[in-house]
């Protein structure tokens, strides 16, 4: 690449450029792009990935925010017909704009870490249009995702992406994959949208309120956290028991206690 397109990561847009060429060849793998697919990369900076999932014959549409990686990405790839760039925020973009249930998108990103829960949560709003994602992120992260009832590590973010999706832990990235290197340890993670909901609530906007409201305090009981929307004998109805902390409770126990929040209305 010539002197003119050096570009300084900016840690603004949370630009930690992937370098290390087998850790890129272990993340293409995974993703195992094949021509007839249509992908999505959020972030593709200078084209660590990109060069390689566009090389896979897939169809492939990025969204990035830096203004200044533009010019960059269009001479490496914009002769391409199969490749289209969308210069914004991928917060703000509309999946269904460009895929569809039939025309299902592989969400691919190596994200700014910085946004990568509200992205994700983003993501799911449109899991109909979306085939799977695979995500570098923070591994403490990936762990949250992945998490089990019963730890530190189980909560909202766990609670509901396992609602919409599978989730597995990949492989975990050090920083020397990076430039610059960030501060933290990084992992793969690959979500895979249900097909059918394995644990369907009534109301998918209560199941976030309660989850939210219980975990807003996971020291204390589902009675305490809960009391300003089910009453102790709501959640008993619910065969739940309400001496239980928030992290012991599986996913399928919290939507039962949606349901029951579904048939009682939220309180006046
Ligand atoms: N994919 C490249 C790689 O692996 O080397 C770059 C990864 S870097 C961690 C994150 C990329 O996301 C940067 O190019 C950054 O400019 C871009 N980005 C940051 N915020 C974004 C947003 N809200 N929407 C789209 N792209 C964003």
């Amino acid at each position: 690449m010539s002197e003119l397109y050096v570009h300084r990561a900016r840690k603004r847009f949370g630009q930690n450029f992937l370098h290390d060429a087998g850790v890129i060849h272990r993340i293409l793998r995974a993703i195992h792009a094949k021509a007839g697919q249509h992908l999505l990369e959020i972030g593709p900076g200078q084209g660590a990935l990109t060069e390689g999932l566009i090389g896979s014959g897939a169809k492939l549409d990025v969204i990035e925010l830096d203004q200044d990686l533009v010019p960059l990405l269009k001479l490496r790839f914009g002769i391409n017909p199969q490749f289209t760039l969308h210069q914004g925020d991928a917060l703000k973009f509309d999946f269904a704009s460009i895929g569809s249930p039939s025309d299902k998108l592989r969400v691919v990103g190596n994200l700014p870490y910085n946004i990568s829960t509200p992205l994700i949560f983003h993501l799911l709003d449109h899991a109909d249009v979306i085939e799977d994602m695979h995500f570098m992120l923070q591994k403490e992260v990936v762990e949250r995702l992945a998490a089990e009832p019963g730890g530190g590590d189980w909560g909202r973010l766990s609670i509901m992406v396992q609602y919409y999706c599978r989730v597995e832990h990949l492989f975990n990235v050090g920083p020397g994959a990076f430039n610059p290197p960030p501060k933290v340890d990084s992992a793969i993670v690959r979500l895979v949208p249900h097909a059918v909901l394995p644990h369907p609530a009534k109301d998918a906007k209560l199941l976030e309120r309660v989850v939210r409201e219980a975990f807003n305090m996971r020291r204390k009981t589902l009675r305490n956290t809960l009391k300003q929307l089910l009453s102790n004998e709501d959640i008993e109805a619910a065969a739940v028991d309400g001496s239980l902390r928030p992290e012991q409770l599986d996913l399928a126990a919290f939507v039962r206690l949606a349901d029951r929040l579904a048939e009682r209305g939220l309180p006046a």
